[in-house]
């Protein structure tokens, strides 16, 4: 296997998500020379969802390593969305497995949205009174109405209608037509869950570990070793958890997905103008290709989300481009200050779904969650977690979402220009239509 290296993007600066909440308690140490019989690699949602499951089917002699502190990369640092859904479009899912096995499949997304709510209330997360308004940017409301019919009719998806008229109670502006509401979502802080998360973990038995980046792995007679800088751990069983943030460990895998970035910013409150802009309490997201993703903090700021983009940028740089696309939205908000700007990378495979399984004995993935990772990693966890202990019946039904190969620095460029191309196309449908 390969050696990796470990240096953060530019754009991890800090964010409103850990500013708001207490320095996180001490994590478990690594004592030179582990032994476990399960490692995960990476303590973002999709590794720890995983000891978590692991833990709860009675198996917690499971190590949890990351190279920062848990939440460190998209899990702790994304919009804060928690909707139904993978990244893969929906008709395309349709397209590609059937309606039947697509229902079967885009309602897992929707019971895990259910129980990321049930663990936020039994750990005290606070979760949004508002759900995830989708906002039509194109003012196509036949078109929107057929979606939301085809979600019904292919996926058992309910989506409420929220008409022209209506849409001033959830969100006021003149770049909107119609919206669609999804019952059951809501919007959190996803740094808090993160670590309840992480805790109910340690509670069940199992280890988190932080600062012990995995420098390199290998195999060892029938035993996976993993070498950190703190000391050599050796397990039965690796999952590798690792998102956008790592390509060189198990590269043959890891050169399966793309790591694509995509930004954030959280303005300063700008008084009673948030509760007239948006009343609704909604999480906002519209129907282009690059939305823009936006929702009210509960200390009266707005945080605003877009672009998706394969370029490592300066905070600056991201207050800037975002500063003008929430200007586009909301005009009167000329003049509001911005606290905050920061990025992360998602994990994109070519196929935009999960890489969940086995890939060879004893080595697990629970990677490229995109950009709709909040309940596809608990998902995922659940799915690893059964299959790990004996029920296999989930797990099969992602196996045609395998590690097929990026596409490297070129299919980076690639995935750069097909973005443009598309950002274009959703630019000119907005002058012509
Ligand atoms: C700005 C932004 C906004 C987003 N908004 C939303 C949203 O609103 N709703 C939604 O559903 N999804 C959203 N997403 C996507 C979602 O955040 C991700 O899909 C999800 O968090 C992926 O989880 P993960 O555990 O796979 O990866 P990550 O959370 O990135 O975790 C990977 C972890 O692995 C660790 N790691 C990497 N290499 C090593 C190594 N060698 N050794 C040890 N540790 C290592 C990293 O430090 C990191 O903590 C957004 C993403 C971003 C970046």
């Amino acid at each position: 296997m390969n050696k990796t290296v470990t240096t953060l993007p530019r754009f991890h600066a800090e964010t409103w998500y850990r500013h708001v909440l207490d320095e996180p308690g001490p994590f478990d140490g690594l004592a030179a020379a582990q032994r476990v019989g399960t490692v995960v690699v990476g303590a973002g949602l999709a590794g720890l969802s995983t000891a978590l499951s692991l833990a709860e089917r009675g198996d917690s002699d499971v190590l949890v390593l990351d190279r920062g502190e848990p939440g460190e990369g998209a899990s702790g640092r994304n919009g804060g969305f928690v909707f139904g859904g993978f990244s893969l479009d929906n008709l395309e899912l349709v397209r590609q497995l059937g309606a039947e096995r697509a229902a079967r499949m885009h309602g897992w997304t929707r019971a895990a949205v259910g129980l990321v709510r049930e663990r936020c209330r039994q750990m005290g997360v606070p979760v949004s009174d508002g759900a995830v308004l989708l906002a039509d940017w194109f003012d196509e409301p036949q078109r929107l109405q057929r979606f939301r019919e085809r979600m019904r009719e292919l996926l058992d998806f309910e989506l409420d209608w929220v008409s022209e008229r209506e849409m001033v109670g959830y969100v006021r502006s003149s770049r909107y037509g119609a919206g669609l509401l999804e019952p059951g979502s809501f919007h959190f802080n996803p740094l808090a869950y993160v670590r309840v998360i992480a805790q109910k973990v340690r509670a069940a038995g199992a280890r988190v570990i932080a600062r012990a980046p995995v420098t390199a792995m290998q195999r060892t007679g029938g035993d996976w070793l993993l070498t950190t800088p703190n000391g050599e751990v050796r397990a039965r069983r690796v999952v590798l958890a690792t998102g956008g943030y790592d390509r060189r460990l198990v590269r043959r895998l890891q050169r399966s997905i793309q790591p694509i970035g995509t930004y954030v910013m959280v303005t300063e409150p700008p008084g009673n103008r948030l509760a007239e802009l948006i009343p609704g309490e909604v999480a906002v997201y519209d129907t282009r290709f690059a939305f823009d993703y936006y929702r009210p903090l509960p200390d009266g700021r707005l945080l605003w989300g877009g672009r998706i983009s394969t370029a490592d940028r300066d905070p600056e740089a991201i207050r800037r481009l975002l500063y003008r696309d929430m200007l586009r939205v909301f005009p009167s908000l000329r003049g509001v200050d911005v606290d905050f700007a920061w990025g992360g990378w998602m994990s994109y495979a070519r196929h935009q779904m999960p890489i969940l399984g086995e890939i060879e004995p004893g080595l697990w993935s629970a990677l490229a969650f995109g950009g709709h990772g909040m309940a596809t990693t608990t998902l995922a966890g659940e799915v690893l977690a059964e299959a790990m202990t004996g029920d296999e019946r989930r797990i099969r039904q992602f196996q045609s979402y395998g590690a097929t190969w990026a596409g490297g620095p070129l299919g980076r460029a690639a995935v750069q220009s097909i973005y443009w191309g598309k950002q274009l196309r959703d630019r000119a449908k907005g002058w012509l239509g």
